[in-house]
């Protein structure tokens, strides 16, 4: 293109002011402030603009409507939420990248009957003088885990590393070469460790630990004897660990704190589930550990926090460090716990009343019928037959680090079509309103009933629809 043409469209790209007298940016101007619509309007002038310039094609015209039209739809991807609700349907229970855990609707009621109002956050209304937030929570955790004390912060990273800061910085913490693990990227136990200052000592190798190797660690600058929950892997083959028991005997010998990081803070018993090998908070305190730490979010099933529990002095140690401030949890967070762990003093109650158990502990049957309610209503949704929707057995995953070995048997629907690839489809619902989270395996979309909640079969239908409708254009 030559530069007089160039020169010729860059001349006929419309004003700021004119295109905010169009009719799609007027209407644009009542859903949303002016300054995202003006926001808007220049990056999409300045979009034509770059367009011209970098030889825009022999047909390229200034469409002032279009470009009204474009503007709007960008002044609405703007003003949009960031944050948004979204269809689950991977059947990762505790889905790291979706929110984790759900919460009880016990708990969101409690939620909103807490935060609409003042609260006794930090008023002792006992003696009608301020009090302390650490105590919200405290005596339901020691009841349900049966540790002398409990303390919650922001989350289980915070948790491990305010107890490695608090009683072991500038000393060494011993710990197994086979529990240095990382969740997900940003979670590392050396990295955590030399943050909060406290010295890394690796004992054993990565398949098999031994006592005589944390005996032999021990010297004069150990603080702490730490075990890590292996949360999202197994060794498996020729392993061998040393027991909490034993670590916690040495450590009583030797006048040290013995600590372990759970991760996923379980507090039932998950084998009627069919799920082996993840202990519980109360099993753990009994073996012998000083402190445990572990997630609100995981398979406890609340909101996002980090829990100890343990021996008093220690837990008092770690309350008064300054850093418990810059990890203090909020009112939302402790009343939003308070109500979830409530619910686990009747544990049937617990596995009906909290999403993440009641997903796991739905049976196979009842996964069955609801894929064929939503395999029928695909169908419904699908007159001219543009897919083909089958029910099948799958496997879900618990998710969160936790269980990485165990699949639970499900059932799942798959989608496949001539039309339409399995990546489209992918991408047309990844972009629905809500957006619908599945995954592809050879060729076919599959979604896994099991994350699903209440109405989202119709969700699911309604943008299939949609989908069907948009291919055939
Ligand atoms: C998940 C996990 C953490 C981190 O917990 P967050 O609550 O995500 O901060 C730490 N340690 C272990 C073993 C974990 O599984």
């Amino acid at each position: 293109m030559g530069e007089n043409q160039a020169k010729e469209l860059l001349r006929q790209i419309p004003g700021v002011d004119a295109v905010l007298q169009m009719e799609a940016v007027r209407e644009a101007l009542s859903r949303h402030p002016r300054s995202i619509v003006l926001e808007a309007i220049r990056e999409e002038l300045g979009e034509v603009r770059q367009r011209i310039l970098h030889s825009p094609g022999p047909h390229f015209a200034v469409n002032h409507q279009e470009l009204a039209r474009s503007a709007a739809r960008r002044a609405d991807r703007l003003a949009a939420f960031t944050l948004l609700p979204v269809v689950n349907a991977t059947g990762i229970v505790i889905h790291t990248n979706l929110g984790r855990s759900l919460l009880a609707e016990e708990a969101v009621s409690r939620l909103q009957r807490i935060c609409s109002g003042y609260n006794n956050l930090e008023y002792d209304l006992q003696k009608g003088e301020r009090g302390s937030r650490y105590v919200h929570a405290e005596s339901i955790l020691r009841e349900l885990t049966g540790a002398e004390a409990a303390l919650v912060v922001n989350n289980n990273a915070g948790a491990v590393f305010l107890a490695l800061n608090t009683l072991a910085a500038g000393r060494e913490v011993v710990v197994s070469r086979g529990q240095l693990v990382e969740i997900g990227g940003s979670f590392r136990i050396p990295d955590v460790m030399s943050s909060s200052g406290a010295i890394l000592k690796e004992v054993g190798t990565t398949n098999r630990t031994h006592l005589k190797d944390y005996v032999s660690a021990i010297t004069e600058r150990t603080a702490m004897l730490m075990k890590v929950h292996t949360s999202n892997y197994r060794v498996v083959g020729f392993t061998s660990e040393v027991s909490l028991e034993e670590l916690a005997t040495l450590g009583q010998e030797h006048g040290l704190p013995v600590v372990e990081d759970l991760g996923s803070g379980c507090l039932i018993d998950l084998t009627p589930f069919g799920l082996r090998g993840e202990t519980t908070v109360r099993r753990t305190v009994q073996a012998g550990a000083d402190l445990v730490t572990f997630s609100g979010d995981k398979l406890l099933g609340g909101p996002q926090a980090g829990i100890m529990v343990g021996r008093k002095e220690l837990i008092e140690k770690c309350r008064k460090n300054p850093i418990t401030r810059a990890l203090r949890v909020d009112k939302m967070t402790l009343a939003v716990l308070e109500t979830t762990l409530r619910l686990y003093r009747d544990e049937r109650q617990a596995v009906e009343k909290i999403p993440t158990l009641r997903m796991i502990a739905v049976s196979p049957e009842e996964l069955n019928r609801r894929a064929g309610r939503l395999a029928s209503a695909l169908q419904e949704a699908d007159p001219r037959n543009v897919l083909r929707i089958e029910v099948r057995p799958g496997f879900s995953q618990v998710g969160g680090g936790s269980l990485p070995a165990q699949d639970l048997p499900t059932f799942v629907v798959a989608v496949r079509s001539g039309a339409l690839s399995a990546n489209r489809i992918e991408k047309f619902l990844r972009r629905n309103d809500p957006p619908i989270i599945g995954r592809i395996e050879s060729d076919h979309f599959i979604m896994d009933v099991r994350t699903l909640i209440a109405e989202q079969t119709e969700i699911i239908a309604g943008a299939f629809q949609r989908l069907v409708e948009s291919g055939q254009k």
